[in-house]
């Protein structure tokens, strides 16, 4: 079991076992990371061996300051720029060519490199107090539900690491959203609680009317536009059954899980719900989904990933 701390001295604590090379749980307002010195290439090379994830599949640089998108990139675009500026801090992941400082054991040995500002409070401290970026997966083992609270870090990883730095349950429940702005549309990659609403809405701003330049688009291409983003993934060991509507759900006396009403509370519990499946040892659920509007997108997603067959 890993050590639990909180507080003041927590944060003193996390940095400190950063700064020394260490792998940390830390807290963000989307799901709790694994957190390594970015600079640290052995720190980052264990998050993979901890989470068992591929080296192919890159992490994202977590930072506190504006100033340190512009180290860790270069030719960043006006429109990432603006979104950034609107979304920061926040749920927000942006993919910008990298600067030639930027190890390649964190972008997957990409050329490209994801980069975010988180609006937790504890993490950016942490950050802060580090001076250099974090990069922080999910602190889960590859391919399994992503943690919301320190606990479920530690059921889940407690074993590997020795500190993990608990800062409340999650606000929001789902990861970032992704937006590759390297390409001409911006592609959303990976849904979250910054919309496809929100960002049309931002890029439609800053462009002259019709111009059409500078769209959004969602990901049309496979897997290997944003590696990681296999079918399956988010999965509890329980068989989720997907419905559109509580209608068509059958009174076979399997549990429903009902995320079409209240779309914020239901992405905040998400994680929750699915990890108490396992829990109680429950075979077959029922889920009903929110429509395909708004945080809809990313309930879906998650979903339809969790419900996918091996
Ligand atoms: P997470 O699992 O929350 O750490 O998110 C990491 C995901 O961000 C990866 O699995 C990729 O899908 C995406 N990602 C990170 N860096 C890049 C990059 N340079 N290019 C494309 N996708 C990226
Ligand atoms: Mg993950």
């Amino acid at each position: 079991m890993a050590r639990i701390v909180s507080g003041t001295a927590g944060e003193l604590e996390t940095v400190h076992a950063l700064r020394h090379g260490d792998i940390v749980g830390l807290p963000t307002e989307t799901v709790y990371g694994l957190a390594a010195e970015m600079r640290n290439d052995d720190a980052v090379r264990r998050i993979f061996t901890v989470k068992g994830r591929p080296a192919s599949h890159p992490l994202i640089a977590h930072i506190a300051r504006f100033d340190q998108l512009e180290e860790l990139s270069q030719d960043l675009s006006e429109t990432c720029r603006l979104l950034v500026s609107v979304c920061w801090p926040g749920p927000l992941t942006v993919i910008v060519r990298a600067a030639p400082g930027v190890s390649r054991v964190c972008t997957g040995g990409r050329d490209t490199v994801a980069v975010r500002m988180p609006a937790h409070e504890v993490a950016q401290r942490v950050i802060t107090a580090l001076g250099t970026p974090v990069v922080a997966p999910s602190a889960n083992r590859f391919g399994h539900v992503s943690p919301t609270s320190a606990q479920h870090v530690d059921a889940d990883i407690g074993e590997e690491i020795d500190l993990i730095l608990d800062g409340g349950p999650c606000d929001i429940g789902v990861e970032s959203t992704i937006v590759d702005c390297t390409t001409s549309p911006l592609q959303i990659l990976r849904h979250g609680a910054i919309t496809p609403e929100d960002v049309h809405r931002i890029v439609e701003s800053a462009s002259p009317a019709g111009s059409g330049d500078s769209r959004v688009s969602l990901q049309t291409t496979g897997p290997s536009r944003a590696p990681g983003m296999m079918d399956r993934h988010y999965a509890p060991h329980a068989t989720l059954v997907l419905h559109d509507d509580v209608g068509t759900v059958p009174r076979d006396g399997a549990p429903v899980l009902r995320f079409d009403d209240d779309v914020v509370e239901a992405a905040r519990v998400l994680y929750q719900r699915l990890r108490e499946l396992d829990e109680r040892h429950i075979p077959l659920a029922h889920v009903v989904l929110p429509p395909a509007r708004g945080l809809g997108y990313a309930l879906r997603d998650r979903l339809t990933k969790a419900a996918a067959g091996l």
